[in-house]
């Protein structure tokens, strides 16, 4: 029988301000997206990789996920599944309606006294669209063709998997930049950290990866650390970053936040300088990359293959025009044929400081502010 969205259900995530379209995907607008806004500055993907945020749609075309990851900000309550149990909405109907919702969930920002006149302007134009908002998008049965229609509206596409499907891995078209989030080092963690429906979960993410080191477009794997869980056993993660020989990497602290706040505590979110010793310890295991930057707020750090490095710097950002015309000429093309300069690099380490000295002081003072604070965080947290 065929899964719907009960009106219970879609009641309760549009009082989480999502929007539910068609019958299996939703739209949410990212926090960064409405700071971007707001002047308030952009998230990590336009530091590392040139997105705008103001011109970016998060999106699902799945709520449905094969996994309960302990770190994930759903609750348990949320569809899980391991096969595609809904009706299927065409491509079309997907684009035009998240656009649509997207646009009408950032309307108020137009006399929002807050709001930068031009960002606002420019976000009515989406340029960029990040499946991975909740569930698991490569599910969707037409998903390649719900892609050759971003290709052709000039919206660059990031997706994020967690590698329990290497056969859509494997059969997906190119797409701007395609994720893989790793979230343990071996099987025994990874089965306690994303509490898998499969049970050939560790299979399928190796397989996965062989996909993914398959792939001629930019590739990531994304490791969240959690701490005294999984930042651990470095050989592992080195293994399994080595089997998907990635383009780029990004090693990210969890963030204490949603329904995760009932799994996890909040010491097991690591600070950002822990993020950072720990990718220092990882990139001597690994020598074919550098670190090339990071984003504070975020705690994120992001490592690139040495061959994105010119003799002028570093070359992690895309040059979406080029893409766009790659793209749509249907001929074969590499990560090192869209590149632009990366304006800003290097790990600060007077920012680091601060920064762990404010949260620090949070901490001491109260759990609840510091949770808070963080809210908007988790929309870059759970891509
Ligand atoms: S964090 Fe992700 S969803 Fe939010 S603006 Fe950046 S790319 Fe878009």
């Amino acid at each position: 029988m065929q899964q719907q969205l009960t009106e219970e259900a879609k009641k309760e995530l549009e009082k989480q301000q999502y929007r539910v379209v068609g019958k299996h995907s939703a739209v949410k607008v990212c926090g960064w997206t409405k700071k971007m806004i707001k002047g308030e500055g952009g998230c990590y993907k336009l530091k590392f990789y040139g997105i705008m945020s103001n011109q970016c749609m998060q999106m699902s075309t799945s709520i449905s996920c094969a996994n309960r990851c302990t770190f994930c900000w759903r609750g348990y309550k949320a569809p899980v599944g391991k096969e595609w149990e809904w009706d299927v909405d065409e491509p079309e109907d997907i684009l035009k309606g998240s656009l649509h919702a997207h646009k009408k969930l950032l309307d108020g920002f137009g006399g929002h006294p807050s709001a930068n006149k031009g960002a606002y302007e420019a976000s009515k134009t989406v340029r960029h669209v990040a499946l991975s908002l909740t569930g698991e998008p490569i599910t969707y049965p037409k998903m390649n063709a719900l892609l050759k229609r971003f290709n052709q509206e000039h919206i660059s596409t990031f997706i994020v998997t967690n590698a329990q499907y290497p056969e859509a891995i494997r059969d997906l078209e190119p797409i701007t930049q395609l994720y893989i989030s790793v979230d343990a080092p071996n099987k025994a963690l990874l089965k306690d950290i994303d509490v898998p429906l499969f049970s050939d979960y560790w299979e399928r993410l190796n397989k996965s990866l062989e996909y993914l080191a398959q792939k001629k477009e930019r590739t990531c794997i994304r490791l969240t650390l959690i701490k005294d869980q999984n930042m651990c056993d470095m050989e592992g993660y080195v293994a399994l970053i080595e089997k998907g020989d990635p383009d780029f990497l990004e090693v990210k602290g969890y963030m204490y936040v949603g329904a995760s706040q009932q799994r996890l505590t909040y010491a097991n979110m690591p600070m950002h300088e822990e993020v950072v010793v720990f990718s220092q310890e990882l990139v001597k295991l690994l020598p074919d990359y550098d670190i090339v930057s990071e984003h504070i707020p975020s705690r994120v750090v992001m490592f690139a293959k040495k061959t994105f490095q010119k003799a002028d710097g570093w070359y992690t950002w895309i040059d979406f025009p080029k893409f766009h015309e790659l793209v749509l000429s249907g001929k074969e093309f590499t990560s090192y044929d869209y590149l632009r300069k990366t304006p800003q690099v290097g790990i600060s380490g007077k920012g680091t400081t601060e920064h762990n000295a404010m949260i620090k002081e949070k901490r001491e003072k109260k759990k609840e502010f510091f949770v808070n604070e963080m809210t908007d965080e988790l929309e870059f947290w759970k891509e």
